[in-house]
């Protein structure tokens, strides 16, 4: 298996190539020459790891065996995921719906499933392309990120971890978790603007000749842990096919049966790792775009038309709070004929104007794909506190947002398959607006809202959450978007 850029169609990288470079030096995505083909029906009655496990090694053809299964093994067991079940599958109450809850990680939402695995993987590839270089792994973050990556980067061999995040744009908690991170190799800084300020001053920095050449004379390469790295993406594809075989093993529906999805969306990572999951033989219905109040991808999927220039919302879901979408740029490859030159165009007028339109073609075959809405503040705080009140099941807003789009979905349409809604972030990491939300006063601090949250829910606080109270801040760095350079090659001792 090779890996091509989605804005140069000619380029072919090993894996471990693109997961070390994590872009490609145009500044296109990477993604794989093909989707190969698996039968849903192997991954019944297996554990989670061996499930990754099979989904790896089709796509990691230049790693052995063993590189595959250790990588999995340090990841998924080992008690890095309460009761080492790393994606359990739990009835809404709703007919025919599912949470699948992917925030029983280290850090308490979905990025876990990811960051915990990149950094093997990534150990590996630097193994494979870069003998001796150290990998800085440069990353914007718009809460969960930045976290789910300090802690499993934090004192790996040959990598540093620098992350910025949005100032105000982020949960108390989630700065407190960054502020407190432990290990050798970790830096966090604040920056004075928003996530979009972040990852445009992170891509900046990655293109920038003179920083890479100065990091370049002390034995240092960057890397990202973005979902722009395909290290990202691919551990996701995996839980997806485990849900699907999770719910055929209880009975609940036959293998064949299609599954509709609900994703809470950003930069479109989640979402794209279930497209991949559907190309590749798994029975996806129809995949379901939600986003909160910055809802730039509803009237995307919608239109056709991409535009960014509109208000930045800080809302309760701030995972989502984000303009530019960077992983819709794979899927619009795949759908518009792997056309790098189309897609270069796409971006150029991105950058020059903050907006472009995709052809009809590819409009048809996206609304042949997915559906989309959005929902506001009042609906996902309303959606928090119907289905505590309705199911006894506890959620973050991020999660609320795609319930509420399952929802609108099957109002809209009728359509009542089975599905499963995509639960990304433990509601203790957003004590403050699940506890306005069920129409309690928060408290000032942190840790008595958790402490409230948990006294009026009889939901268990997430260790992670709880051992924080006990840590040191370790960070407490601002700086201003165009001096993020400076910062970076400041912590990496250059
Ligand atoms: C990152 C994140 C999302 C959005 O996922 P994308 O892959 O960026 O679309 C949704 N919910 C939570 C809790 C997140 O941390």
């Amino acid at each position: 298996m090779l890996y091509k850029s989605t804005r140069n169609s000619a380029l072919r990288l090993t894996s471990a190539e693109a997961i070390a470079s994590g872009i490609s030096a145009e500044g296109g995505l990477l993604v794989p020459e093909f989707l190969p083909k698996i039968d849903p029906g192997v991954f019944l009655r297996q554990s989670y790891e061996k499930r990754a496990e099979t989904v790896l090694r089709l796509f990691l053809t230049d790693f052995s065996e063993q590189e595959i299964a250790k990588s999995v093994r340090n990841a998924y067991a080992g008690g890095r995921f309460e009761n080492d079940a790393p994606a359990p599958v739990r009835p809404f109450g709703k007919e025919d719906a599912y949470f699948l809850e992917l925030w029983h990680g280290p850090t308490c939402a979905f990025k876990d499933m990811a960051l915990q695995l990149l950094p093997h993987l990534m150990a590996y590839s630097l193994e494979k392309t870069a003998k001796d270089e150290t990998a800085v792994i440069l990353t914007a973050t718009s809460g969960d990120t930045g976290k789910a990556a300090l802690e499993g980067f934090r004192d790996v061999p040959g990598t540093k971890i620098i992350v910025f995040y949005p100032q105000d744009g982020v949960s108390a908690m989630q700065k407190r978790q960054m502020a407190t991170q432990e290990g050798e190799n970790v830096f966090v800084c604040a920056i004075n603007g928003n996530f979009d300020d972040a990852q445009t001053g992170v891509k900046r920095i990655f293109a920038d000749e003179e920083v890479r050449e100065a990091l370049s004379k002390k034995g240092m390469r960057f890397s990202s842990a973005n979902s722009i790295n395909w290290g990202r993406l691919l551990p996701q594809i995996v839980y997806y096919f485990s849900a699907y075989a999770d719910l055929v093993d209880a009975e609940k529906i036959s293998l064949g049966t299609p599954l509709n999805f609900v994703v809470p969306t950003g930069n479109f990572g989640n979402i794209l790792a279930c497209y991949y999951a559907k190309r590749m033989g798994l029975p996806v219905g129809r995949l379901i775009c939600a986003s909160n109040r910055n809802n730039v991808l509803t009237d995307f999927i919608r239109t056709g038309v991409y535009d960014r220039r509109r208000t930045f919302y800080t809302t309760s879901s701030p995972s989502m709070d984000i303009l530019v979408s960077s992983n819709l740029e794979r899927l619009l490859y795949h759908l518009g004929g792997e056309d790098s030159g189309k897609v270069s165009g796409w971006m150029r007028d991105l950058t020059e104007t903050g907006t472009y339109t995709v052809d009809a073609n590819t409009l048809a075959a996206v609304q042949s794909l997915f559906w989309a809405d959005f929902c506001g503040e009042e609906e996902t705080a309303e959606t928090v506190r119907s289905v505590f009140r309705d199911f006894g099941i506890l959620i973050d807003p991020h999660t609320a947002v795609a319930a509420h789009a399952l929802e609108s979905y099957r109002a809209e349409t009728g359509d009542r398959s089975p599905a499963v809604v995509v639960s990304t972030a433990s509601p203790y990491k957003f004590p403050g607006s699940v506890l306005e939300a069920l129409g309690q006063q928060a408290p000032e601090d942190d840790f008595e809202k958790a402490a409230r949250l948990c006294e009026y829910t009889g939901q268990p606080i997430p260790k992670p959450i709880l051992s924080l109270s006990e840590k040191v801040i370790r960070f407490t760095k601002v700086c201003a978007p165009k001096d993020m350079a400076a910062v970076v090659l400041d912590a990496a001792g250059v």
